[in-house]
């Protein structure tokens, strides 16, 4: 049986404004927290900032934001920059992004500038500041000397479009001339259009819970978001403090003095102190929320918000895929092709040209052009700059096809290999093994071993509930179903078995079968029509098609697919080397295979395709050993196989 085809239009798909989420949070006194980071100093930096996004992402915050470096060229496209890391996260992490952005010492149009492209980029939220204002600054008749001036130009050039946030001080501002001004101040921001309120650092819950009361007392009703900071290191400590001209405590001095140099030490006493803190307030009835100053760690703050009970074990998908914050994407984006959801990143990427995504059904060839993968530099950059860590994950020095198998066999299983690390990542998964193909691991790696390179795989599943834990997305009380599905590589000799096995399984199993340059492109699903591999039926709604396997996008994804090769993996070693030689000819004569079983309710016949697969491997006549001979010969030439 096969789904029928609908949009996706009963999905609820509304963007709520990030002040609109967080009232009602606030409302419903479901507690949530948000995460802080600044933009890297170093282009690697920003790439393992990048993985920490993706870490993080699992806890469910609420949003995460990032400072702006008035130094860093903050509004540039330098992959360092405020705006770009932003921009990154918003987009390719899947997290709601706000962006700090000051106003001191600068011109309108630099503003204008700047929102502009924030607006561009996707990002909805503004943290609204002056910025620190040094000697040089004078104060500028009708300029930009305040934040509350950043709040009214935001308002006046955009309206609703952006939600507005404001920097509030708990100990008064150290510029103030008394702390009660700066709460009129304050409040005057939140007049002008600011929306909630995050905090500077603070040590103690009645330093903070004062803080609300009295902001309360002047009329500042909007939320007010306490902001954490736990103790990590003494270095840290010092020089937040001296930034935010605070004193240290003496209970808190007393404490750290003796172990300063003891970097876990003090962590552990942070973690302590932050959580008791973070109890009382949240305790206290005032608090809902918990914005953490992670000084781009994590340690700290996933214990903290564990030890709370906030660091979410269990987030719900709203679609089988990661989708990306950006609103017009969760707005408008309904179905992708199976083959990138592993490498969510790329596909973001190359279609992030598009205006208009396709809907329910996918290659009504009315859908765009994919874009190049060439400035896809971002995520490269760790394969760049980390070749030896790679090499210690896919082999510092290669003799035959064998090693590469064993490389995937790694991966699937989790095992460590002989350089003695866990091979967590390979060319064609972004984010490490999906819980799926987990569930799959030790048929997989079975035919890993014999030469099946499986880059992508999902089991059949028919209706389960959508809370299921490994399957589950979208709405609760809706069911999930999914067919099998199984992606690799394989040698000519395999190819041409299989070939000579699929016939038996038509139609039950569709096929692609593709080499490098798509001179022998096989299959027998229909060429103009994707097959929904994946879908949900929720109450009141049309059927939700996410997933397909798509033909057209397929020839896209088959120049990727074969690239990585050369791209990632290749390309760790010398020019001429054997090891670059076998993954060259690897990727120049291997082929590219999908399988789908479309009797998702009955166990799946896909390995016992592969079994048969394997089986007449041993019958296929090449004039050459059969099975394992590239695995024992390594680069050895197999002539050309005709399989048209
Ligand atoms: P403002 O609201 O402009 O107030 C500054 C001072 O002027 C206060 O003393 C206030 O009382 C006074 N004042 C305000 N309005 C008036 C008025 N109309 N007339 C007279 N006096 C007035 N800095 C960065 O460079 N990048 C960042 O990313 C960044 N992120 C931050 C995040 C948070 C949560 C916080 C709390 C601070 C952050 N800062 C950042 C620091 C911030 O830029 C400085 O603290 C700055 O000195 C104040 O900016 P503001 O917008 O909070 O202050």
């Amino acid at each position: 049986m096969s789904p029928v085809t609908n949009g996706i239009n009963g999905h609820d798909f509304s963007v709520e404004s990030l002040a609109d989420k967080i009232l009602s949070r606030v409302e419903s006194k479901d507690p949530f927290f948000s995460l802080e980071f600044f933009p890297p100093r170093t282009e690697q930096g920003a790439a393992n900032l990048i993985g920490r996004f993706d870490r993080m992402r699992a806890g469910g915050p609420l949003f995460v934001d990032i400072t702006w470096h008035p130094a860093g060229d903050p509004g540039s496209d330098k992959i360092t920059s405020s705006t770009k890391i932003a921009g990154t996260v918003l987009n390719y992490c899947g997290l709601d992004t706000m962006l700090h952005m000051t106003c001191v010492k600068q011109t309108k149009e630099t503003i204008k500038k700047n929102l502009e492209k924030t607006k561009n980029l996707g990002i909805r939220n503004i943290l609204a500041l002056r910025g620190d204002a040094d000697e040089s600054w004078g104060y500028q008749e009708g300029g930009f000397n305040y934040g509350v001036d950043l709040v009214r130009f935001i308002k006046q050039e955009y309206g609703d479009d952006f939600s507005i946030c404001v920097a509030g001080y708990p100990n008064g501002h150290p510029d103030s001339t008394s702390y009660q001004d700066d709460l009129l101040h304050l409040k005057e921001k939140i007049d002008a259009g600011g929306q909630f309120i995050i905090t500077q650092l603070f040590f103690t819950a009645e330093e903070f819970l004062t803080f609300v009361k009295d902001c309360r007392e002047i009329g500042i009703n909007c939320p007010i978001i306490p902001g954490i900071f736990p103790i990590q290191t003494n270095r840290s400590l010092v020089q937040l403090t001296k930034l935010s001209k605070l004193s240290i405590p003496e209970e808190i001095q007393k404490v750290i003095e003796p172990i300063k140099d003891n970097d876990a030490a003090i962590r552990k006493y942070g973690i302590d102190l932050a959580t008791d803190m973070c109890r009382t307030l949240l305790n206290s009835g005032k608090v809902h929320g918990l914005h953490m100053y992670t000084l781009n760690l994590e340690t700290a703050t996933i214990q903290i918000l564990k030890n709370l009970g906030l660091w979410c074990q269990d987030v719900a998908k709203p679609l089988p895929w990661k989708t990306s914050a950006n609103p017009e994407r969760r707005e408008n984006e309904t179905v992708r092709p199976i083959f990138w959801c592993d490498r969510p990143k790329s596909y973001i990427h190359r279609t992030q040209g598009w205006d208009e995504f396709p809907n329910g059904r996918w290659g009504d060839s009315a859908s765009p052009a994919f874009g190049e993968l060439k400035d896809y530099h971002l995520f490269f950059l760790r394969s760049r700059t980390a070749k030896d860590k790679l090499r210690s994950l896919w082999g510092k020095e290669l003799t035959s096809e064998a090693d590469v198998w064993k490389v995937f066999k790694h991966f699937i299983t989790g095992a460590v290999n002989e350089n003695g690390v866990k091979v967590t990542e390979t060319p064609w998964n972004d984010d490490g093994l999906s819980p799926e193909t987990n569930v799959l691991s030790s048929t997989l790696s079975r035919y890993n071993e014999l030469g099946v390179l499986t880059i992508n795989s999902q089991p059949n599943v028919n209706a389960v509930p959508s809370t299921h834990p490994i399957y589950g997305w979208g709405d609760k009380g809706g069911y999930i179903s999914q067919k099998a599905y199984l992606e690799f590589f394989i040698n000519k000799h395999y190819a041409e078995a299989l070939k000579t096995v699929l016939p038996k399984y038509h139609p039950r199993v569709n096929y692609h079968m593709i080499n490098k340059c798509g001179t022998t492109d096989h299959t027998n699903a229909d060429r103009s029509n994707p097959n929904a591999v994946t879908w949900g039926i929720f109450a009141g709604k049309e059927i939700i098609q996410p997933t397909v396997v798509d033909p057209v996008s397929f020839i896209v994804w088959k120049d990727e697919a074969f690239g990585l090769w050369h791209e990632r993996w290749a390309s760790l070693y010398e020019k001429g080397s054997k090891s670059q030689e076998i993954i060259n000819n690897i990727a120049d004569n291997y082929y590219l295979v999908n399988l789908v079983d479309n009797d998702y309710p009955a166990d799946s016949i896909l390995w016992e395709v592969l079994d048969e697969m394997l089986a007449a491997s041993q019958k296929v006549d090449l004039g050459k050993k059969s099975n394992g001979v590239c695995a024992e010969n390594g680069t050895q030439k197999i002539e050309e196989l005709q399989i048209h």
